[in-house]
């Protein structure tokens, strides 16, 4: 019998009202049982969000900076737990060992950072244009946050979105994705642990078009932050702007990384193997186009296959592994149809292309790091984003026509620019269209302490991360104060002498 989970609401440790619960399973091994995890219901998120509105009314009135102490104890926590945290994480969603130990590092920058941020909030003090007039904006909570997070970065993004929200002086209710409860739950434990008043906190685990949507559209939840596909995203952006809802947005990625005739061509190897097949291929910031110019295409084609066929795919926490599984079946279902797709547009399978079945893989979602070539801008292998091992090759000539091609998909997350040439880097900088441009760096590597986000359709315009973060989670009062004892009207008596 495998463990069963438990929801944290109203501060305890509690079954969900529904008696209903799903399984969570190790996708490198779905013989390997990891736990029985709620499936909670509409009366689960009622309780916990009734539960959230006290835990925000004490909360809100602890200093900021005592706030900023419970995340560093968070963080101090994360840290001494590090390695098993990251190897509870690899057995539920598969990723090797050196990548959840990044997203917990994550998670402990992430507490560190807003440890600090809760001296500083920042508001501005400004001259009034009035004499004898105090005129400054400071930053206040709002409220109960929902929180509703993918699986790729079980740690990571849930960290992202609570630790800021959580220092501005809100209360989160939390629903972690069906495939890393697990994740989540120890997430949640920390959290207690450094202090967080229990009521401050809500775990509820369940399905996304029930427990999910029930916290979206619940009109004591003012804020949301949802990461996840744009097609989920924009179910949950319907209903809050219907209700006029505080949201943030961070969604799907299309992102290319463009190697020029002039690039260090070892290191664009480097990069494009760690962008493309790290997490198989399951980052929002994966590279999932390669944009050669003419030049070194086929010299470079040439190396880049022969390195995808030396890495190693199994556990994650094998020593050795360099690829793990897909998250499920559906996702490998998903990557299956593309390669079809693929075919089916003309593109050239020069690597890959197979489920992997038996063997050390015969229990798992693995799918064979995929290469195609000779891939035709705005074909759909070009455009949709498959969320998988795949990488597409597209050839242009010159610098322009690959900022082009990158620029020509709906999503705007991540770009990366291999070159030489200091002029077509900083060109490449200005006229990529993304939130994020890495010059000889793959499109993967965010850090904690900068804005990350993308735009067009991979996002709403708000960032996560840095100090843009604590603009969405707190909001902007401001206070003038009249101590000249006269009625002084703005704009009228200004300039009356
Ligand atoms: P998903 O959209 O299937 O699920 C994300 C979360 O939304 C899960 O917790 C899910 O339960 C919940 N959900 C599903 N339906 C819902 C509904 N109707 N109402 C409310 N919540 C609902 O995404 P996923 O498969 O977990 O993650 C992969 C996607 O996430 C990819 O598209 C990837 O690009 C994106 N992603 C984006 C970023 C970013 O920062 N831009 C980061 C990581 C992942």
């Amino acid at each position: 019998m495998s463990k069963v989970f438990r929801n944290f609401i109203g501060g305890e440790w509690v079954e969900p009202s529904t008696n209903d619960y799903f399984d969570n399973v190790n996708p490198a091994d779905t013989s390997d049982k990891i736990g029985r995890f709620p499936k909670s219901g509409e009366e689960d998120v009622e309780r916990a969000v009734a539960s959230a509105t006290r835990g925000f009314e004490q909360w809100k009135r602890v200093p900021a900076p005592l706030r900023g102490d419970v995340l560093r104890r968070v963080g101090d926590l994360l840290a001494a737990r590090k390695e098993e945290i990251a190897t509870l994480m690899t057995r539920e969603m598969g990723k090797p060992l050196a990548e959840t130990r990044g997203d917990v590092q994550e998670g402990i920058d992430t507490a560190y950072y807003a440890a600090v941020e809760g001296r500083r909030l920042f508001g501005h003090t400004v001259p009034s244009e009035l004499r004898s007039k105090w005129a400054m904006s400071y930053r206040r909570p709002i409220g109960v946050c929902g929180i509703i997070t993918p699986f790729n970065f079980p740690m990571a993004i849930p960290t992202w979105k609570m630790f800021p929200a959580l220092v501005c002086g809100n209360a989160c209710v939390f629903k972690p994705a069906e495939d890393v409860p697990h994740t989540g739950h120890v997430l949640v434990e920390v959290m207690l642990e450094a202090g967080l008043p229990p009521e401050v906190i809500q775990l509820v685990h369940g399905e996304g078009e029930t427990a999910g949507a029930a916290i979206v559209r619940h009109p004591q939840v003012p804020v949301i932050s949802f990461t996840g596909s744009t097609e989920t995203g924009s179910k949950v952006g319907e209903i809050c702007g219907r209700m006029h809802k505080r949201l943030s947005l961070e969604m799907g990625g299309k992102n290319a990384q463009i190697v020029l005739d002039d690039a260090d061509l070892e290191l664009a190897l480097d990069g494009v193997l760690w962008g493309a097949f790290g997490t198989t291929g399951q980052r929002c910031t994966a590279t999932s186009r390669l944009i050669l110019q003419r030049g070194i295409h086929d010299e470079f084609i040439r190396t880049l296959v022969d390195r995808v066929e030396r890495l190693t795919m199994g556990d994650g926490r094998q020593p050795g592994t360099d690829v793990g599984p897909l998250i499920h079946e559906d996702a490998r279902l998903k990557v299956e149809r593309y390669v079809g797709i693929g075919q089916g547009e003309g593109a050239e399978l020069v690597a890959g292309g197979s489920r992997l079945t038996s063997g050390a893989h015969a229990n798992g979602f693995f799918f064979e790091p995929t290469i195609f070539t000779r891939v035709a801008p705005m074909s759909r292998l070009e455009q949709e984003e498959i969320f998988g091992p795949v990488l597409s090759v597209i050839e242009v000539a010159d610098a322009d026509e690959a900022f082009a091609v990158n620029n020509d998909v709906k999503y705007g997350l991540s770009s990366s620019l291999y070159t030489r040439n200091v002029e077509v880097a900083f060109r490449g900088m200005a006229e990529l269209d993304n939130g994020i441009t890495y010059v000889n760096a793959p499109t993967i590597g965010a850090e904690a302490h900068l804005p990350f986000g993308g735009v067009k359709q991979t996002g709403n315009g708000h960032r996560e991360g840095g100090w843009e973060v604590y603009e969405f989670y707190s909001e902007t009062k401001v206070c003038y104060v009249d101590y000249s004892g006269s009625l002084q009207r703005a704009q009228i008596d200004t300039y009356a002498g």
